[in-house]
């Protein structure tokens, strides 16, 4: 999914989501330098939090101000994002073999 800053491509989001096992794998944010520090990034991990609500979600920190960042997105939802390296579930792991 591209990130869009009105008619600007600013970034980018690599997620995928389970529906055999609810869960959501965040894999990875990027936002680009101009359009850093508009709470770009944090919006959109938002976005997909309601968007798909009821999911479990899981994500690497592989995000340039992790440590902040998340502490951000955790205080805004409950610390539904929890780090994991290795994917969501068993299907992810399978795919991404594949
Ligand atoms: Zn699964």
């Amino acid at each position: 999914m591209v990130l869009r800053r009105g008619p600007l491509v600013v970034g980018q989001v690599d997620f995928q989501v389970c529906q055999v096992c609810r869960c959501g794998y965040l894999r990875k944010i990027s936002v680009d330098g101009a359009a850093k520090g508009y709470g770009i990034g944090t919006r959109t991990v938002l976005k997909l939090y309601r968007r798909y609500p009821g999911l479990t979600w899981y994500t690497t920190t592989q995000y340039d101000t992790a440590g902040t960042f998340w502490q951000k997105i955790a205080r805004r939802t409950d610390g539904a994002f929890t780090e994991n390296h290795d994917g969501a579930c068993e299907h992810m792991k399978i795919n991404r073999r594949g």
